[in-house]
């Protein structure tokens, strides 16, 4: 700089701005509720399911319109949870972090630590909405275990959950798991306005290194409305979706079928 040269006045700081945020702990969990025994959630392990407050998107079809709303307080404390898992080892092989979507809260990576650190395995649901914080998890193996719904075509995912570019992070997600040594089950819901996307998906799958995809055919008991009338008004749903299994049988031999509403 020339010594008749000016500097530039500095930039006025925003208070607050530049201090890094303490790290998350696990009280500060956001949890909307738990189911104290699940064998439905990990297939094969008993289970305490923790469902997480908050969720960036709107499925159609989402019937845990309660917990999506991000600002809401959580109603179980992470202490609760803590201090069922400490009168259940021995009892319990694991916790899975369901939703709502469990990776948008920071606090997930100290609770699943502390939850490996009690001796229990721990599962992950996941819609893949957060990249980074998967990464995370599967990097320092706080996961033992992800169930990941892919749930449209990537043209389809907009229309389905609400948001504009919301395939990026999702294919980010499920590169990274694929690439990790974390076990994991893909699964699709299939409804009747998502039945045409079948092949697509199991083609991104294919493309991804996925073995296995789970198509789950959405059922009517249990569903929101919107979902239930859908399904009321495909006559015949129960041969649309076996006729579309079918059809992608050659494409992806490697295809498990389960019934059950959508979530
Ligand atoms: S279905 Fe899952 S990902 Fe979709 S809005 Fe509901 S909680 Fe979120």
């Amino acid at each position: 700089m020339s010594p008749q040269a000016v500097a530039p006045p500095a930039p006025a700081q925003t208070p607050g701005a530049g201090i890094p945020r303490p790290p998350a702990t696990a009280n500060e969990l956001r949890i909307a509720g738990m189911v104290p025994y699940s064998s439905v959630d990990w297939p094969g392990k008993l289970a305490l399911s923790v469902f997480c407050q908050g969720c960036p998107w709107k499925c159609l079809y989402c019937h845990n319109h309660d917990i999506i709303d991000p600002r809401k307080p959580g109603s179980v404390p992470w202490e609760k949870v803590r201090s069922l898992l400490s009168r259940r080892t021995g009892l319990l092989d694991a916790i899975v972090f369901s939703g709502g979507e469990a990776c948008l809260q920071r606090a997930l990576v100290p609770a699943a630590r502390e939850a490996k650190e009690m001796g229990f395995l721990v599962g992950l649901h996941t819609c893949g909405a957060y990249p980074k914080r998967l990464a995370e998890l599967l990097s320092a193996r706080l996961v033992d275990w992800v169930g990941f719904d892919l749930k449209a075509s990537p043209a389809g995912y907009p229309e389905l959950v609400g948001r504009a570019h919301a395939w990026r992070p999702v294919a980010a997600s499920l590169g990274a798991l694929v690439a990790s040594e974390v076990a994991y089950e893909v699964r699709m819901t299939v409804t009747p306005g998502l039945v045409a996307q079948v092949p697509q998906v199991l083609s991104v799958a294919a493309q991804a290194g996925v073995a296995e995809v789970v198509l789950q055919q959405a059922r009517a008991d249990g569903a929101p409305t919107a979902l239930r009338e859908a399904l009321r008004d495909s006559p015949g749903w129960d041969g649309v979706f076996s006729r579309a299994v079918a059809s992608t049988r050659n494409d992806f031999p490697a295809l498990v079928i389960r019934e059950r509403p959508a979530q």
